[in-house]
């Protein structure tokens, strides 16, 4: 339960108090919101999130949010509280965090000035916008080009996969300046929604509905300012950006997963089979013995990345890695459990665990696919071996 994980020693008094407000508004407030609509729902969270005070959370403190930069244990409390509820609103929040990081992160005062307080109110939303038609997982392979132009910079390409566009006010985007090869040669730009080349090339539908487009820039030129950090900073200020939001994604499959495992145990209880309720089976039993387990093993993993990240460490990669692979794929599991345990039910529309078992999915494929994470602990774990003395034995 999410009332004893707060009283985990990761937390403070802060974070309690945090957590149980942003729960009794959402008990209060998710359920009235339009949900039809994929894009006016999507904007309808975003604009109550920000009207309620919660997205203070995604922006420094100058900048009018609540902490000098970011709390990562907050942000992953706010993902995991919204997604047991609704999975449209922890991608609201979620964006509006990813979309303005690389700004918070990187930008100059003047850039932060003119978006972070819009994205705190909910009044301007955000995007993200790395990967390309041939460059997902392969950053490196990155074809969209940003060329000098006197004080702009005219950028051309294409980015698919973008989450929010089509309704986002603003996208940060990584483009190819070429002071290097690859990865090293890639910079950050913050690109306004109707400045004149920027287009919506296509809106993609996916299994559990968001707002998400491949979006096209025809000659977009943008002023030398909206770069963010130094020509060449790209993939770190990409990297940087991830490192604070990829526990995240851990922290909404554990809210996806806690429901689940909570829809799972009221189903067992209540149903009967054989002349007694489902919960007596002892194979049900296991189902949720795994399930109580691999929740509480993945909010150990998340929690301590965050607090990690919190405490001051600079990077958290093979932590982060660790708390987003094991808790994407373990809440696929849970979810998958419960709707088993559901039957017939479990795969109907409207139910939620056939809503949980489609909205789970993509959290394995982005912000790093699990087999990309598995590549970072392991690149990460040698690291560690090499820099420790030789065993005696060796
Ligand atoms: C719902 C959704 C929202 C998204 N939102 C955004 C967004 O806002 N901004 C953005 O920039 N991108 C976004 N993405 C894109 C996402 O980051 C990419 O889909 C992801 O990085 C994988 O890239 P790809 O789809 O090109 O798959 P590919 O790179 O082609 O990879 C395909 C598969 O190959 C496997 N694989 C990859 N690397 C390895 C490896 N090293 N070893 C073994 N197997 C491997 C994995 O199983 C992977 O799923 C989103 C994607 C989805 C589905």
């Amino acid at each position: 339960m999410l009332d004893e994980t707060v009283n985990w020693p990761f937390f403070e008094e802060a974070h309690r108090r945090f957590a149980a407000d942003l729960s009794r508004w959402a008990d209060k407030t998710l359920a009235s919101l339009p949900h039809d609509d994929v894009d006016a729902a999507c904007r309808a969270r975003v604009k109550a999130l920000g009207e309620a005070g919660f997205l203070d959370a995604v922006v420094p403190r100058a900048y009018g949010g609540s902490h000098d930069v970011f709390d990562v244990r907050t942000l992953c409390l706010a993902r995991e509280i919204l997604g047991y509820r609704d999975g449209l609103s922890d991608f609201a929040f979620a964006m509006q965090g990813l979309g303005s990081g690389t700004i918070t992160l990187f930008g100059s005062d003047a850039i932060k000035k003119r978006y972070l307080p819009a994205v705190r109110q909910g009044k301007m939303i955000a995007a993200f916008a790395l990967s390309e038609p041939e460059a997902g997982s392969d950053v490196a392979a990155l074809a969209m080009t940003a060329k000098r132009d006197g004080d702009h910079y005219r950028l051309d390409g294409s980015k698919t996969w973008i989450s929010n566009g089509g309704i986002a006010d603003f996208y940060v985007v990584f483009a190819c300046t070429g002071e290097a090869p690859g990865a090293k040669g890639l910079s950050a730009f913050v690109v306004d929604a109707d400045t004149p080349g920027f287009s919506i090339t296509n809106r993609i539908e996916i299994i559990a509905p968001h707002p998400l487009a491949t979006i096209s820039f025809d000659g977009v030129r943008v002023p030398v300012e909206n770069m963010l950090g130094k020509p060449g900073d790209g993939f770190k200020a990409a990297m940087a950006t991830l490192d604070v939001f990829r526990s995240t994604v851990g922290a909404a499959a554990l809210g996806f997963a806690r429901r689940a495992l909570d829809e799972m145990t009221e189903r067992a209880a209540t149903r009967k089979l054989f002349g007694a309720p489902l919960s007596e089976l002892q194979l049900t039993q296991a189902a949720i013995a795994d399930s109580a387990t691999d929740v509480d093993a993945a909010a150990l993993l998340i929690y301590r990345a965050a607090w990690t990240k919190d405490k001051g460490a600079a990077r958290v990669t093979r932590e982060a890695a660790m708390a987003k692979m094991f808790a994407t794929e373990m809440a696929q599991q849970v979810i998958d459990r419960a709707v088993q345990l559901f039957g017939g039910l479990g795969v109907t529309k409207g139910v939620k665990v056939e809503e949980l078992y489609r909205e789970i999915r993509a959290l394995r494929i982005y912000e790093g696919a699990t087999e990309v994470q598995k590549v970072i602990i392991a690149r990460e774990t040698l690291k560690l071996r090499n820099s420790k003395p030789v065993l005696a034995a060796e």
